[in-house]
């Protein structure tokens, strides 16, 4: 199976992707958890990539491209995949069909997790991520065991940068102006199905599951 998730910044995208990879044991391809492994390993990608994600807007399209082709050229994204955060832009969408069309690969669906602007505030202000592993975490609805360890790899849970909130109003309208029109794009191609993000984790999963059978 080879899925998409779109949908505002927090909308639950990476703790749903989690829950697809435990059911399905596909690769998970988030483009934040590459740029932020690159960040934290200070190359050149992270350097170019950090000047973006610290403002709030989006690394340019050629950057983004290249680093997911790269990765879908793998082996173990044959039999499926879940792509998180990318495409975000309508350039990046039509670099994805060309780039699936070479590898032979077709999309299945694309998700849509819808939430409202005021949960997406509160969801990103308490979330926490683990240095590690990029678990997702939140203190009040998804809470940790220990606030600053990683139940699952015992990392170090951190929050994000991007997280403050001047930088999540910036994040916001980014997604609004340059991200929201694949919705409708992915619409007209008839393969997005959009989901009420507001809900318990599990019960969003749930919903998920409907959704693909
Ligand atoms: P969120 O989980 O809040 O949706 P991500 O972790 O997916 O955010 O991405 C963090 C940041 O990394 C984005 O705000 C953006 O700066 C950059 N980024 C991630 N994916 C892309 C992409 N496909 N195109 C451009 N920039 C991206
Ligand atoms: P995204 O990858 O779309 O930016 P995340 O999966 O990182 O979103 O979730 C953003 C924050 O909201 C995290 O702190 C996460 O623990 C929390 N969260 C995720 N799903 C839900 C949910 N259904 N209800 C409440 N909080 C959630
Ligand atoms: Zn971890």
């Amino acid at each position: 199976m080879h899925i998409i998730l779109v949908g505002p910044p927090g909308a639950g995208k990476g703790t749903q992707a989690a829950n697809l990879v435990d059911e399905f044991g596909v690769p998970h391809i988030a483009t934040g958890d590459i740029f932020r492994s690159a960040i934290k390993n200070k190359t050149q990608l992270g350097k170019k990539a950090k000047e973006y994600i610290d403002q709030g807007q989006l690394v340019p399209d050629e950057v983004t491209i290249g680093i997911v082709e790269e990765r879908l050229s793998e082996d173990d994204c044959q039999e499926g995949f879940i792509l998180d955060g990318f495409p975000r832009t309508v350039t990046q969408a039509d670099a994805l069909n060309d780039i699936l069309a070479d590898l032979n690969i077709k999309l299945d669906t694309v998700l849509n997790i819808e939430v409202s602007e005021e949960e997406v505030v509160r969801r990103l202000s308490g979330r926490r991520i683990c240095s590690e592993c990029g678990a997702s975490y939140h203190l009040e609805f998804n809470p940790p065991q220990d606030k600053n360890i990683c139940d699952k790899c015992s990392g170090e849970l951190y929050q994000r940068e991007d997280d403050e909130p001047e930088t999540i109003k910036e994040r916001l309208e980014v997604y609004k102006e340059q991200t929201e029109p694949l919705i409708n794009y992915y619409k007209e191609k008839g393969i997005l199905k959009s989901i009420n993000g507001e809900a318990v984790p599990q019960e969003v999963f749930t919903r998920i599951k409907q959704e693909l059978s």
